[in-house]
């Protein structure tokens, strides 16, 4: 059984019972079986799916919202925001895809001509995280619904009544049965999914364990992975930047999802011109954030999405006392059921320690004081991840700088880093490999064939 608690409460929402082997052979079984048809069939099939499932997420918003504060905590604003980026990318794919499907051809030496047809390859494996626990799904199953390839899911444990919903909603928006299922199972027999013939690769988003785990096994098969992992994303403020923007988004970037954001801003790495101001500003910003009932419209930062998450957040700080950072003010945890903490803020983080170096999944930031842009870069890329980041300067010599130097897959200007749905989005380093989003995400599970024509 795996059993789903509400992280604010700390109250048993469900119960559910896993699969067997024989459950989960037979839902591989409908995956190939839907698989041999959805293969050929006609894009506009693929793309009425897609179009049905969009207003699907648009019209069910409350509820699918709701579901989600539920199971993991984040407030009910960003969890309604969640479900509508979904229908965004639904119909976008549904709109703009066919396009990114369009064969390419070549001019051979020979007189010959050569074409490039996208065909897709059969049931792909997602195992996915609990933050974001419709978009990660959606980011993958859009494009595999138009590409003509199947989705098996293995969701986070803690999350689901949100995978049982969003397969349910696939088979409302008219798609097949088989073409996305969702595999009630603990992480224990995926090693054994991997393995089995007819999943033909795999996509993980979550921490580095599991993306290793599910790595070495889809190695071990000679089967192709993505992997969006962990990150512990640099804020970088320059002299020329609007200090009040970058104060507001500083705070927005280290609380959303109540610090669970893969990419946000974990790491603030101020200019020594603009540290003092901008240093004041945030902690007083960071302090007002307000905690409560994440089902509240007005609540900035809710509980973690489980205990346990909390009570790794909290080890981290005092590893990080331990490592000689300062504790500003904050990290405690709540003396009430469920999941709390308060946001808090780190400083004096030497940059080769444990705390400098790894990822903290909660509202605890880390502000730096770098004395030139060089010091700046330094401190950004002195991590193993290498996920999103975001720059505040209006200098566009520096944008340039920071454009080419930091060791991230994402920089975002001025702004709060976040995946946008028309934009390639992914990681390098212990960020993991592969692309999501755009025509990159679309073709990572394609076979790109080649078709010489004399
Ligand atoms: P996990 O990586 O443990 O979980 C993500 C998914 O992987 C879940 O579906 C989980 O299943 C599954 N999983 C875990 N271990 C294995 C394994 N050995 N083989 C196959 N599947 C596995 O993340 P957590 O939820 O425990 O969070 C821990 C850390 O992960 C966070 O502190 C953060 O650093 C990182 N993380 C990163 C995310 C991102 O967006 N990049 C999102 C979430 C977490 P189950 O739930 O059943 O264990």
């Amino acid at each position: 059984m795996i059993t789903t608690t509400n992280p604010a409460t700390g109250e048993t929402i469900a119960e559910y019972e896993t699969l067997d082997e024989n459950g989960i052979d037979a839902k591989l079984e409908a995956a190939a079986r839907t698989y041999r048809d959805w293969r050929t069939s006609p894009l506009d099939k693929r793309t009425a799916v897609l179009s049905k499932l969009g207003n699907l997420y648009q019209g069910n918003t409350e509820e699918l919202a709701k579901l989600a504060v539920t199971e993991m905590g984040k407030p009910i604003t960003q969890a309604r925001a969640e479900a509508e980026k979904c229908a965004s990318l639904l119909h976008y794919y549904a709109e703009h895809g066919p396009p990114m499907l369009e064969s390419k051809f070549w001019d051979l030496s020979d007189g010959g001509r050569a074409e490039g047809r996208w065909l897709p390859q059969g049931p792909v494996l997602a195992v996915m995280p609990w933050n974001f626990p419709y978009w990660q799904v959606i980011r993958f199953l859009a494009p595999t619904i138009l590409a003509g390839n199947v989705g098996v899911l293995k969701h986070a444990s803690i999350v689901q009544g949100v995978a049982a919903r969003m397969e349910e909603l696939v088979l409302e928006a008219g798609g097949p049965e088989g073409l996305f299922q969702n595999l009630c199972v603990s992480s224990d027999p995926i090693g054994s999914v991997i393995d089995d013939d007819r999943v033909v690769a795999a996509t993980l988003t979550g921490s580095e364990g599991a993306g290793s785990a599910v790595a070495e096994r889809a190695g071990k098969n000679l089967k192709k992975v993505v992997l969006e992992l962990g990150g512990s994303d640099p804020f970088i403020v320059m002299p020329s930047a609007d200090i009040d923007k970058a104060v507001e988004d500083a705070v927005t970037a280290r609380i959303q999802n109540n610090g669970q954001s893969c990419i946000c801003g974990k790491r603030t790495i101020v200019h020594a011109n603009v540290y003092d101001d901008f240093a004041d500003r945030f902690i007083a910003a960071l302090k007002e954030a307000k905690l409560g009932d994440p089902m509240e419209e007005d609540t900035d930062l809710g509980p973690l999405s489980s205990e346990g998450q909390r009570d790794t957040v909290l080890k981290q700080v005092d590893k990080a006392k331990q490592e000689g950072c300062t504790l500003l003010f904050g990290a405690e945890k709540l003396d009430r059921p469920g999941a709390w903490m308060t946001a808090g803020l780190l400083t004096d983080v030497p940059l080769a320690s444990e705390t400098g170096t790894d990822e903290i999944f909660g509202p605890v930031g880390q502000l730096y004081k770098a004395k030139d842009i060089d010091e700046a870069t330094t401190i950004a890329n002195a991590i193993p991840y290498g996920l999103g980041s975001a720059v505040f300067t209006n200098d566009d010599d520096e944008k340039e700088h920071f454009a080419n130097a930091i060791e991230a897959g994402m920089t975002t200007f001025n702004a709060v880093n976040g995946s946008k749905i028309e934009a390639p989005f992914g990681g390098i380093k212990r960020s993991g490999h592969g692309r999501e989003l755009a025509e990159f995400g679309l073709h990572e599970f394609m076979n790109l064939k080649t078709l010489v024509h004399p």
